[in-house]
């Protein structure tokens, strides 16, 4: 349940000590109701004080990750019911799922196909983040080869079967791993919390219900189990887009405990097209997983788009790492071009000076990810970072002349540049889609 700072300031040992890392307790408890720091930061809190405060320092969505090693991903740990009010932290894992009815060779395509899926935008690589494994056959040793098969993928696991026989295969072959097991029903809940205690795995509890699901997290958390992850069963989109809300909402609003987990989506229409339609309602609210039978790159591209936009910071402008880029293969005579780190900018200039066939180097400045006029306005393009920008990418040694290009929207900065930095400026042109005729005006001299 949300907590006012001055009310979790009552519980804090009011020491000042800064060991927590804030200057006073105070600083500290409005940093607790934020839900920016753990509560264990602090040395000398009473188990009393835990009690009430334990739940003020967790996020209202718990955040678990599926996998290990460099695939692993983190999912839930959500504050917010709308973006604008903060941000969205873990993305939507997109899952694909592989039936244990299938061939060896067919499983070996698929599982191809869903590694290939792959895009990079403004700078980050857009790929699917997981395999679903459904287990139908009946079959343990044949289950247990499509386990082997897609543990190879080194994609974080699912795994769902009605069987618990078949889950204790799946927890005991995948220990390692990280993985995620389901689904755990009225009926099998505590032999499945047995399982993920035993091997480290998330389990998935599930019932057709709200208040179905709640009681199985409540019964999964008084087993020990933490990390869990809610399922409502099979809904049309508009039911299901009712259950979403609604959980996300009594997590966050009404401090609901027991629905403070994140949610699964498997999706089962025929229809791959209808499936990515849903699943961009799910995107949107408030999903954590999503499994599709299967999707055509196409609709990943979309989908990924779609993710992608809905989990950058609404705060924050998509930036470059400030760095000294490549346009081609430069040697000691190309030209070196300015820029800022704002990724449309970036990827603007990038392509327009690629497209004029003249090798260059392009300074990439830190400006918080503000495009060049902003920044020159905003006091984050001034000739003294540029200066100092220079010196740091030791530009200086990369070529055997001292002429910057810096975009015509800043030429009034030009005379300051060259005073502090020492290199002749050359006032660029405004719009980078005139590059390719300046670039080869400036070759010839
Ligand atoms: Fe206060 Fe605890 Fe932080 Fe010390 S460590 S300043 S006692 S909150």
């Amino acid at each position: 349940m949300e907590m006012k700072p001055l009310e979790i300031y009552k519980h804090l040992p009011k020491k000042n000590c800064k060991e927590c890392g804030f200057p006073t307790c105070l600083a500290f408890a409005m940093q607790l109701a934020k839900q920016n720091v753990e509560l264990s930061r602090c040395p000398y809190i009473s188990q009393g004080a835990e009690e009430i405060l334990g739940t003020a320092s967790r996020p209202p969505i718990r955040g678990i990750t599926v996998g290990s090693g460099e695939k692993s991903v983190e999912i839930g740990n959500e504050k917010v019911l709308f973006r604008h009010e903060e941000k969205f932290y873990n993305q939507s894992l997109l899952a694909v799922e592989i039936v244990d009815t299938m061939g060896e060779k067919e499983i070996e395509e698929k599982l191809k196909r869903i590694t290939s899926i792959r895009f990079e935008r403004v700078g980050e690589m857009l790929e699917l983040d997981a395999i679903c494994v459904k287990e139908r056959s009946g079959d343990l040793e044949k289950f247990k080869r499509v386990l082997t098969l897609c543990k190879a993928s080194d994609f974080p696991l699912i795994i769902i079967s009605h069987n618990v026989k078949f889950l204790k295969t799946a927890g005991e072959s995948l220990s390692s791993e990280n993985p995620v097991v389901g689904f755990a029903e009225k009926e099998t809940l505590e032999k499945i919390c047995k399982i993920a205690k035993k091997y480290g795995a998330s389990i998935i509890v599930r019932d057709e219900t709200l208040e179905g699901v709640a009681k199985l997290a409540e019964r999964a958390k008084s087993q020990g189990i933490e990390e869990i992850i809610l399922s409502c069963g099979e809904k049309s989109p508009s039911e299901r887009l009712k259950d979403l809300t609604a959980m996300r909402r009594a997590a966050i609003k009404k401090g609901m405990d027991a629905l403070g987990y994140p949610v699964m989506t498997v999706l089962t229409d025929n229809d791959p097209l209808q499936n990515t339609l849903n699943a961009s309602i799910y995107l949107a609210k408030y999903s954590s997983l999503i499994v599709f039978p299967d999707i055509p790159p196409e609709d990943a591209l979309a989908l990924l788009t779609l993710r992608q936009n809905i989990y950058t910071d609404p705060q924050k402008p998509l930036q470059m790492e400030p760095d000294l880029y490549k346009i081609g293969s430069p040697d000691k005579t190309s030209p070196v071009l300015l820029t800022t780190n704002f990724s449309l900018t970036y990827f603007t200039v990038a392509g327009d000076a690629e497209s004029s066939g003249i090798p260059c180097y392009l300074l990439v400045c830190d400006t918080e990810g503000l495009s060049v006029l902003t920044a020159f306005a905003a006091d984050k393009l001034t000739p003294k970072k540029i200066s100092k920008f220079i010196e740091k990418t030791e530009i200086g040694k990369k070529v055997d002349h001292r002429e910057i290009i810096i975009p015509g929207l800043v030429s009034k900065m030009s005379g300051a540049l060259e005073e502090k930095s020492g290199w002749k400026v050359v006032v660029g042109p405004k719009d980078s889609k005139d590059l390719k005729g300046f670039l080869e005006r400036y070759r010839r001299g």
